[in-house]
């Protein structure tokens, strides 16, 4: 901020100058009782975000391979598909689809089978949805936005 009195010069100081404080540079202080020192103020970062706008999102997603795996690891366990489906409490006919790939297990499902033959379908996938900018690092200015929605 600049002095209030001359407003040319840096403002250093507050100053009682007859009653009103005011601030100013260390020239116009000599003119009243200065109070105290005017601390500088860290650089102003009102244009810069201090979060990224960009969004990420986690989205869950089932393995596009979950049929093999599946199969693999109960023909490990020495399971039939009747038996796996009894200890995971679906029917039969729901894992031969799952294991054919014609069927995707919801995530719930997904879970639960994870669980129990230990293995890993579900995959969290992130999403950038918006302002995908891949170069910028770090805090992207009001500039930058611009940028990136004109192009
Ligand atoms: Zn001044």
């Amino acid at each position: 901020m600049n002095c209030e009195m001359c407003g040319s010069k840096k403002a250093i100081n507050k100053t009682n100058i007859e009653g009103a404080v005011l601030s100013l540079c260390s020239g116009c202080s000599s003119y009243g009782e200065v109070i105290e020192r005017i601390k500088p103020k860290p650089k102003k970062k009102e244009k810069t975000f201090t979060q990224s706008p960009v969004k990420q999102e986690t989205i869950l997603l089932i393995s596009k391979d979950y049929s093999k795996k599946i199969k693999n690891k109960r023909e490990k366990l020495g399971l039939k598909q009747e038996e796996f489906a009894k200890k995971i409490n679906e029917k039969e006919s729901l894992i031969r689809k799952i294991e054919s790939g014609t069927t995707e297990p919801n995530l719930d499902l997904a879970r639960r089978i994870e669980k129990f033959l230990k293995i890993k379908i579900v995959k969290a996938h992130k999403e950038q949805t918006e302002y995908k900018s891949k170069t910028k690092a770090g805090p992207v200015t009001i500039g930058d936005l611009i940028t990136i929605k004109k192009n």
